[in-house]
């Protein structure tokens, strides 16, 4: 059994080492805490880090994770905190309960935004609500922003960022130095943050994020009469969400019927950019996702299966769409025509043709990516 999804109230008593006591806010994230306790003391955080755990390159790595038993005491010692405080401001206990388990074998974890590090650099995985910033007493993030079925803060109405509007640079408050103070500021331009009206939320897109975060709440979500899991809940709308996909790059007029006929017209998805993992993927691409995902997810079963009919689609299709086929599509695909067993021989592009434009624009997309430029809009 998983842990229920609700924010950590922060800290109370801080009985601390340090010059000047810093409480964990309000669901405040833990990298998020230890960078404001850096330039509290008015250090750069990659000097209070070295301090706290010597040999240790902290920012070379996720943090948000969790601490080993070992540095979780030692920051303890210096901070006051309890190690059980820092715990939940990690993002285990959730990770956790999405996977249905331990999250040990993956090396991005599923739905949780992957921050893609190279030493202290990062290539995206933190978002944040401007609004929220500006409105903060001390701006800090959220450990929610690091999920990936958040896409809008329902407070403010609007998206969520995850690149600086100003120079375009993932969220890195890590790389901050003491002189700037505070966390609303961009650590590669020195934009802030709170200057930026971000765009309205997309109403599908926030219906699916607190249907995610209410299957977290309550350790349950639903589709159709079916009660599920969250494991569960968050496997069918991966699923629905790699259908999409499929479908968005336009080379099944099935599937293209399928989505159509659940009131998703397939030319209004977004073609993927770069191919790339959910948990990599920028907010506005996810926040399209989710938004069809959702209209998928609401029709349910018995809409799906009469739609599934009609296109036609048969089980062999799905099966192969995406596996695993989750378990509650399961009697669906067991009324859909079985299909022709025709063995199709593996297609393989010959190096001296030409690839297609959209090939090209993918490659040249994961290419931009991994050299840390910001990718095409
Ligand atoms: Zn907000
Ligand atoms: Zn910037």
């Amino acid at each position: 059994m998983g842990a229920p999804y609700t924010g950590h109230p922060g800290s109370d008593g801080v009985n601390q080492r340090w010059a000047i006591p810093v409480r964990l806010l309000p669901d405040e994230l833990f990298s998020s805490w230890l960078v404001r306790a850096s330039l509290v003391q008015g250090c750069d955080p990659l000097i209070l880090t070295n301090a706290v755990w010597p040999r240790w390159r902290v920012w070379a790595r996720d943090p948000d994770r969790g601490l080993s038993p070992t540095r979780l005491q030692a920051l303890t010692e210096v901070s006051g905190i309890d190690e059980a405080v820092f715990e939940a401001a990690s993002l285990l206990p959730t990770a956790q309960t999405v996977t249905g388990g331990s999250v040990a074998e993956f090396a991005i974890w599923p739905w949780v935004l992957a921050i893609g590090s190279r030493n202290r650099r990062r290539h995206g995985g933190l978002q944040c609500c401007s609004a929220c910033l500006a409105n903060d007493v001390v701006p800090y993030y959220r450990r929610q922003w690091r999920f990936a079925w958040h896409t809008s803060c329902r407070k403010h109405g609007v998206m969520l960022i995850d690149r600086c509007p100003e120079c375009g640079a993932p969220l890195e408050p890590h790389r901050l130095v003491a002189e700037d103070s505070h966390l609303a500021i961009c650590a590669t331009c020195k934009f802030d943050l709170r200057r930026f009206a971000s765009s309205r939320t997309d109403a599908s897109a926030e219906a699916f994020q607190v249907a995610a975060s209410e299957t977290l709440a309550m350790l349950e979500g639903r589709y159709g009469e079916e009660c599920l899991d969250p494991s569960e809940w968050f496997g069918l709308a991966r699923w629905f969400v790699g259908l999409l996909r499929v479908a968005a790059l336009r080379r099944s007029a099935m599937l293209a019927t399928l989505v159509r006929a659940l009131g998703v017209p397939p030319e209004t998805l977004p073609v993927p950019i770069t191919g790339l993992a959910l948990e990599l993927l920028p907010v506005r691409e996810r926040a399209d996702l989710f938004a069809a995902a959702w209209r998928l997810m609401i029709a349910g079963p018995d809409e799906l299966l009469a739609a599934a009919l009609a296109a036609p689609v048969t089980a062999k299709s799905v099966r192969q769409l995406r596996k695993p086929l989750p378990a509650c599509l399961d009697e669906i695909v067991c009324n859909l025509p079985e299909g022709a067993s025709r063995r199709r021989a593996k297609c393989q592009t010959p190096f001296t043709r030409p690839r297609s434009r959209r090939a090209v624009m993918r490659m040249w997309a994961r290419l931009r990516r991994k050299a840390g430029m910001p990718l095409p809009c």
